[in-house]
């Protein structure tokens, strides 16, 4: 298998989001007057979606459904990958194109934390992770990453800054599993080599690198050994992990997010770090492929990416308050003139819209109104 820790710095690392979120309420008719502005023609829209399959994406649907005039087509797999074998449907299903990807995360506004969601039609209400799968995903990589922080020691031996490993962590032929950037937390003798002071019955202890006790300080090295815990810090690690190969898809989403995983796993809300980082290899590599899709070509497109916040419902609600964060957009125009929209032009471009939509549809009439036509019977012959 590659071994991902020779490409493991990606130019990519999550998004700012302060000033940036709209509430979909707002944010789709804005998306749809933009579309007016750009070129696109009312009605001959077709809208797609690539969302996570989760119930809470719901309200954005409804919400395009809405201004759009027309169902959006379904671009998404679960944590909001999109299916970049459906272009050529939904590129034969409607005159002008829009596509929104989003991954999502949960946010608890009482506690202030995101990762969590509370779902209504469970018996207790209770609260459950969001995105689940993106949570099942990274699940794996946390209890590796806890082992170490439990099993590395830092200590002060013999007046020496030492640093005590587990001999599990210390074998680098693993295929499955946490992996340390020695280099970087044990000290090299003259030539070079990482000989150990002192062979225990399952662990080693090292001479501490000078960077890493200057880093985390030397008061932290004691007669008592100490956890190295937080101070194992993204830079200091990375990891193997036997996926399985892609079927249809299926693991898509954890080979997109395995090199970023020392990044997701130590900071705050590793969901919502996942879900940022996925948005933006979703954007990258679902522009590529429409760029190179021959049904999109002589087509208006717009494809906007961005993170859903589902921020639970509240008493008496049904739906969640669902907010947007845009990342970037791509818009080809039939000539194949084309435009990449980075995050603050994008949130810009949408800004300056009306929140005003007079072509917007009244659901309930619509729904009313198929309910009151006059049956078609459907001849079986
Ligand atoms: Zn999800």
């Amino acid at each position: 298998m590659p071994d991902l820790a020779a490409n493991m710095v990606q130019p990519v690392g999550g998004f700012p989001m302060h000033n940036m979120m709209m509430r979909y309420s707002l944010f789709i008719p804005k998306l749809y007057n933009w579309c007016k502005t750009l070129g696109f023609e009312p009605g001959k829209i077709m809208p797609s979606r690539a969302f996570c399959s989760d119930e809470s994406q719901g309200y954005p649907i409804i919400m395009m459904a809405k201004h759009f005039g027309a169902f959006p087509f379904n671009h998404g797999r679960v944590g909001g990958m999109v299916a970049t074998d459906r272009h050529g449907p939904h590129a034969s299903h409607g005159q002008d194109m829009v596509i929104i990807q989003a991954s999502h995360v949960g946010y608890d506004p009482e506690s202030k934390s995101f990762g969590t969601y509370r779902r209504l039609q469970t018996s207790d209400q209770s609260c459950g992770p969001s995105c689940g799968k993106i949570f099942h995903v990274i699940e794996w990589y946390q209890e590796e990453y806890e082992f170490a922080c439990k099993n590395i020691l830092l200590q002060k031996i013999d007046g020496q800054d030492c640093i005590v490993i587990d001999n599990r962590l210390l074998r680098d032929d693993r295929d499955d599993g946490l992996l340390l950037r020695l280099e970087k937390l044990i000290a090299s003798d003259n030539s070079g080599e990482r000989a150990p002071l002192q062979s225990l019955s399952t662990s080693r202890v090292f001479l501490a690198a000078k960077s890493l006790v200057d880093k985390i300080g030397e008061s932290v090295f004691s007669e008592q050994a100490t956890k190295i815990s937080r101070h194992l810090t993204a830079d200091l690690f990375y990891f193997r992990h036997n996926i399985k190969p892609l079927e249809e898809g299926t693991h898509h989403l954890e080979h997109s997010l395995i090199r970023y995983m020392p990044q997701i796993i130590t900071s705050d809300f590793p969901t919502l770090t996942a879900a940022q980082i996925y948005t933006q290899v979703e954007f990258d590599l679902t522009f590529r492929s429409i760029v190179k899709e021959q049904s999109y070509k002589g087509k208006k497109l717009l494809f906007v990416a961005g993170l859903n916040i589902d921020i639970s419902p509240q008493p008496g609600q049904l739906f969640p308050l669902t907010k947007f964060v845009p990342w970037a957009a791509y818009l080809q125009n039939p000539d194949g003139s084309s435009h990449t929209y980075e995050q603050q032009e994008l949130f810009e471009s949408l800004e300056q819209q009306d929140t005003d939509n007079p072509d917007q549809i009244n659901l309930e009439d619509a729904i009313q109104m198929m309910a009151s036509v006059k049956e078609i019977r459907i001849d079986i012959k």
